[in-house]
């Protein structure tokens, strides 16, 4: 597997073991908070954190962050744990939850109180914003700050005990309200709040606060490398200080870019409402950069990874391209998808001089980049459909492909060459009519002749309808988390991003397939069988079309 490319933090690790700072130990984690299914961003993370462990013979927990009770929920638990599995990564037995240490968490804060480095403060939260100063101006000293120990300990008590309503008291670090890091300026560590917790139910009433807990989490288990994005870089002195004044174990924090990609966005909250806004079907929506959208659309694990590889990590922050992801699923598929005919929009085409009772099953290849997957047998017969967009009647320069009296190659079958063409009232062609030359079975003829094109095709009576879903970017705007004052970012979704072609038809050796199996139709892209497909319609989705489209288009303007 994937192991992270030398960088700015194997670096550190290599000198902190070098200099046996932490005996010679390397123990990472990965820690999402469950209020939100996983996105590609939270794959770079994984793939670091878990490529860390595997490179450096240590170990990789799956940690989950979950102290804020009111927006996290089971199911995100489940569809986390299911993702970084199929990513490819075992926790083993390391499955924790901050949650589990909220008693020693409880003792921890208990602790800094009796060493005069907490308080309990009756400011409301309005009276906390006026106090705390500004970039330019120290903040002030709340009147609380100078409680007794004795009296902060019975206090906290009670609190963790009810006798206070929510939001009416909270437990501060007592720190330094002059700091020009906010973070510093006697941050909240616990507050009261009624909210019935996922694990621990309603055993609490108070709530420790992310830095605290974290901190202290990464502690409590061992950790030596804690390696976060870089918008907790301000956070690290907090993280050290909490540690410190405990003196307990203490690891290190590291801050790497987070992966940004164009055309999506990747924050949580704004992946939440667009699931309850219902502007996509759910979180796994092929459409969006969840893992599980991403699964369902034909994402494999190893292009994900593939992809996280080739984006390395950086102390910088930067939008990635989204071909750069899409052609790391392009070049896994490539060796590995097994190929198809399906034609997307039928044209028939029938072949006159091939008698109507007869059928011949001709050899297709499975994977020219592969020959141990071998070959398949595909029906022929007199009428078969072709794609719409594969003839022309009147032939611009530089088509190729069929037209009246032109002669094309269908792959693995015949020459054929176009007779006649037949259309309805309105005048849109309806069906060709073509002659076949038996002569050039299997794709080549004797004589040497050339023609300039070859064309995938289904026989009629043999191919399967299909339903086949055609994705763009979610987005047009290719920033979309940059929007100008007052404009709402779901107003940048592209209407475009799903077409429905309904009447598809495809080779009947697609009759077997599972969702989830992924094919490459020939000359259209990678397609995967999608879990809403049934046996008399099978629905496929685009994961992505032969070549980038995009980048066309952008090197035309
Ligand atoms: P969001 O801001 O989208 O809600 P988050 O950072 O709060 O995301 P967590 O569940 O806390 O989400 O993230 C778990 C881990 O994944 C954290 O260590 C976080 O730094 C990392 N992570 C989250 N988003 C990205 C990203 N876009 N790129 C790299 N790592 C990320
Ligand atoms: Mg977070």
């Amino acid at each position: 597997m994937e192991r992270p490319k030398e960088n700015f933090i194997t670096e550190i690790i290599e000198k902190d073991l070098e200099q046996n700072i932490f005996s010679c130990k390397v123990h990472t984690r990965f820690p999402p908070e469950p209020n939100g299914y996983l996105h590609i961003g939270h794959a770079k993370s994984i793939c670091l954190n878990f490529g860390l462990a595997r490179t450096y013979d240590g170990l990789c927990n799956l940690r989950f962050d979950d102290t804020n009770p009111s927006k996290e929920e089971v199911e995100y638990v489940d569809s986390i744990k299911q993702d970084v599995r199929w990513l490819g990564f075992d926790w083993e037995d390391r499955e924790f939850y901050a949650s589990d240490y909220f008693e020693q968490l409880y003792q921890y804060a208990l602790e800094l109180i009796r060493r005069g480095k907490a308080y309990v403060c009756d400011l409301s939260p309005e009276e906390m914003r006026q106090f705390r100063g500004t970039l330019t101006e120290p903040g002030r000293e709340s009147p609380f700050r100078e409680r007794s120990v004795e009296e902060n300990l019975d206090l906290f008590i009670r609190m963790r005990a009810g006798e206070f309503p929510d939001g009416s008291r909270t437990l501060r670090a007592k720190i330094d309200m002059a700091s020009a890091n906010f973070n510093m300026r006697d941050p909240v560590v616990y507050r009261i709040l009624r909210a019935t917790h996922h694990r621990t139910g309603d055993t609490w009433c108070i709530y420790p606060m992310y830095d605290f807990a974290h901190g202290l989490s990464d502690s409590i288990e061992g950790i030596t490398h804690s390696v976060c994005t870089l918008e907790f870089e301000n956070h690290r002195s907090l993280y050290d200080w909490f540690l410190k004044e405990l003196e307990v174990f203490h690891p290190r924090q590291i801050e790497f870019a987070r992966l940004n990609l164009s055309y999506t966005v990747m924050s949580k909250r704004k992946l939440l409402q667009l699931v309850q806004e219902k502007l996509v079907s759910g979180w796994e929506d092929p459409r969006m950069p969840t893992l599980s959208g991403l699964r369902r659309r034909g994402y494999t694990p190893e292009a994900i990874r593939a992809f996280c590889a080739r984006i390395g990590v950086a102390k910088f922050n930067s939008l990635i391209d989204i071909s750069v992801l899409e052609n790391s699923l392009r070049e896994d598929l490539n060796k590995r998808a097994p190929r198809r005919m399906a034609v997307l929009r039928p044209l028939k085409v029938v072949i006159e001089n091939y008698p109507e009772d007869r059928e011949e099953y001709l050899n297709a290849v499975n994977n020219p980049e592969d020959p141990d997957l071998g070959t398949r047998q595909v029906p022929f017969s007199r009428e078969l459909y072709i794609e719409q967009d594969d003839f022309m009647e009147e032939p611009v320069k530089k088509f190729f492909r069929l037209a009246p009296g032109r002669e094309v190659r269908l792959r693995y079958a015949y020459f054929i060459t176009c007779r006649e063409v037949i259309k309805n009232a309105a005048g849109e062609v309806v069906e060709l009519r073509c002659v076949h030359d038996p002569e050039t079975r299997g794709g080549d003829a004797l004589d040497g002749r050339k023609v300039k094109a070859t064309l995938h095709w289904v026989s009629a009576r043999h191919a399967l309808p299909a339903e086949i879903r055609i994705y763009d970017h979610l987005f047009t705007r290719e920033n979309p988390s940059e929007t100008e004052e007052g404009e709402d970012f779901t107003s940048l979704l592209n209407p475009d991003s799903l077409k429905v072609i309904e009447d598809c038809r495809v080779e009947p050796s697609l009759s077997g397939s599972k969702a989830g199996d992924i094919f490459q139709f020939e000359r259209q892209g990678y397609f995967c069988l999608d879990l809403e497909s049934v046996s008399d319609k099978l629905v496929f989705n685009r994961a992505v079309s032969l070549k980038d489209s995009w980048a066309k288009i952008k090197k035309n303007q």
